[in-house]
């Protein structure tokens, strides 16, 4: 069985376990704060943007029926010097690529993530599929992205209007992914060095950690998508309800034995190099190749299990 301390390091997170006595501090500053008006207008924006999204469905060609994309987000907050963001410059987390809130926008005072679930219809197909790939997930999932997009374009012009200054680092052109060669166990695998993740902005904006397949595990689960923003806006930070990187992940194997291509191990987590492989390999001219077995049919699936 593997150990917690080598868990971490081989998930590269294993200074966060090292960092996560900030998150005290969030808790404690979030009890001075409690009520702030800014957090409630982001929230109304947020709720106002989503309801109004003119491109949140889906045409499933083949059964010929229209289902939701995302399901409304999950909102977060975290203040932009919080000293978590320090930490993810480690190699061991994210990187040297990483840059903090305050090197995109000077001004910054507050960073959202949000996790919207991938909807109910969407996820039910996908779980219930018994090919490789399936339309539900290909047309569905597929169109996240349009989807996120529109969103955080509603909101960017949301809040000009209210006087607030936005930022989002992974629609910047400076944006960088470089991947890296890296072992684990006897196993070739991939790190992301990345110079912004919504993945770690979500987990220090108090939504949720890390499992073993390498999502984030949220209180509505890890089948979602996520995205963030900077703001040079004071806002109350999100009260996060964990201490460990893994909390969130109860370490059952499920999504172990849902991957077809073996690259899910407890010992070394999700294998980047194996899993991208597969689905590239899926790909064909009229397929996409999205794999996603490992985000349903799992006890993670829409709840924190
Ligand atoms: S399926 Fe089980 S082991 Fe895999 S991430 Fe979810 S809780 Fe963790
Ligand atoms: S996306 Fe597919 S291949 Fe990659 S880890 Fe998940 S189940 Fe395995």
């Amino acid at each position: 069985m593997i150990n917690r301390r080598q868990f971490l390091k081989v998930a590269g997170v294993g200074a966060l376990a090292m960092a996560v006595t900030p998150l005290d501090i969030l808790i404690s500053s979030c009890k001075r704060n409690k009520g702030n008006e800014n957090n409630r207008a982001l929230l109304a924006a947020a709720d106002k943007v989503f309801s109004q999204l003119e491109n949140n469905t889906v045409l499933l060609p083949g059964e010929q029926i229209v289902v939701p994309v995302l399901d409304a987000p999950l909102v977060g907050v975290a203040r932009a010097d919080n000293p978590l963001f320090e930490s993810f410059r480690n190699n061991e987390v994210i990187g040297a690529q990483w840059r903090p809130p305050g090197a995109w926008m000077p001004e910054a005072k507050s960073v959202v993530a949000f996790f919207f679930p991938v909807s109910s219809e969407i996820r039910a197909r996908h779980r219930a599929a018994r090919t490789a790939t399936n339309e539900a997930w290909n047309f569905g999932y597929g169109k996240h992205g349009q989807v996120v997009n529109a969103f955080l374009s509603g909101m960017v012009a949301e809040m000009e209007r209210q006087g607030v200054k936005t930022f989002i680092p992974t629609k910047d052109p400076s944006f960088k992914i470089e991947r890296q060669p890296v072992m684990h166990g006897d196993k070739e695998d991939m790190h992301y060095s990345t110079s912004w993740s919504n993945r770690h902005i979500a987990f220090a904006a108090g939504l949720g950690t890390f499992g073993v397949h390498r999502h984030l595990i949220t209180k509505s689960g890890c089948s979602g998508v996520l995205a963030s923003m900077i703001l040079d806006w004071e806002m109350e930070p999100t009260q996060a309800d964990y201490r460990d990187p893994y909390e969130n992940c109860i370490h059952c194997g499920a999504c172990v034995n849902r991957c077809p291509a073996g690259a899910i191990s407890l010992e070394n987590l999700r294998n980047l190099k194996e899993c991208s492989t597969y689905a590239a390999n899926l790909r064909t001219e009229n397929d996409p190749g999205y794999c996603g077995k490992c985000l349903v049919g799992i006890p993670c699936e829409s709840v924190k299990p």
